[in-house]
């Protein structure tokens, strides 16, 4: 469903992205660790092309989107982001936050969008803190909401960089609990996350990136226990 190829990225003549192949298919979740500065979320923001690639392709469906021009936008609303921080907006109460996407870029009525928002909300397990403003919900909580913000546009691909950084340690459970949930129910994912325990259960696809490139990739066993590349022994060794 994803196909990158050969993608490069340079901010002036810093080198960010070398040469990144990778190809993700449809309900897959594929997990990217690596240490700080290697690219990752570069390479996450060049796939939803809020970065500009320097080089090479991204191909989503067999096109390529580095070529899209005005396509731009429609091919946005299939592609969902979480971010570290999860910028919602303050002034708009959780459900009002998950309703705004669909009511303004896909004009559905009100009522429609309330509904559905509601019933994302379910989903992340926040029902009851629907007319809640972000700043009285937990981080977790917070985070949660920007999940089902992200589901609101019914993307087919979610992508989440370190989603689980910026909370309190008795906050990231909830959170991983949601994204699990989403990756048994097929959603495809690509995962930006320091949560090793995640990627050794969930992930169908683990990715080491150092220094810009992919160095290694596998399933979770053959990263996890028994890695091949140097560079990757030694970030486990740090992390794990
Ligand atoms: P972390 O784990 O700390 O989030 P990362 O793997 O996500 O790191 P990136 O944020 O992709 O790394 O950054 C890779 C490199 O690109 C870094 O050296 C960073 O300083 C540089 N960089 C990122 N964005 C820009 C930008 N807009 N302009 C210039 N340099 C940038
Ligand atoms: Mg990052």
């Amino acid at each position: 469903m994803l196909e990158i190829k050969k993608l490069s990225k340079c901010f002036e003549d810093l080198e960010v992205l070398r040469d990144v192949n990778i190809s993700v298919e449809k309900g897959e979740v594929v997990v990217i660790i690596g240490p700080s500065g290697s690219g990752k979320s570069t390479l996450l923001r060049c796939i939803n092309l809020l970065e500009q690639p320097t080089g090479g392709e991204i191909l989503y469906m067999g096109e390529d989107i580095t070529k899209l021009g005005k396509k731009v936008t429609n091919y946005r609303k299939h592609v969902g982001m979480v971010f570290q921080r999860f910028n919602l907006f303050s002034l708009k109460t959780a459900v009002e936050n998950v309703m705004y996407a669909p009511l303004k870029l896909n004009k559905i009525p009100h009522k429609e969008a309330r509904e559905q928002a509601m019933e994302l909300l379910g989903k992340v397990g926040l029902e009851k803190k629907a007319d809640i403003y972000p700043l009285a919900l937990s981080g977790g909580q917070q985070q949660r909401v920007a999940i089902a913000r992200a589901l609101a546009m019914e993307p087919e691909i979610l992508l989440f960089d370190e989603p689980t950084s910026a909370l309190d340690p008795e906050l990231v459970g909830d959170v991983l609990e949601v994204m699990k949930k989403l990756a048994k129910e097929g959603m495809t994912m690509i995962v930006v996350t320091h949560e090793m325990g995640f990627a050794k259960d969930v992930a169908d696809r683990v990715i080491f990136m150092d220094g810009g490139y992919v160095v290694e990739e596998g399933s979770p066993s053959e990263i996890f226990t028994r890695p091949k590349n140097e560079r990757t022994k030694s970030f486990l060794a740090r992390v794990l």
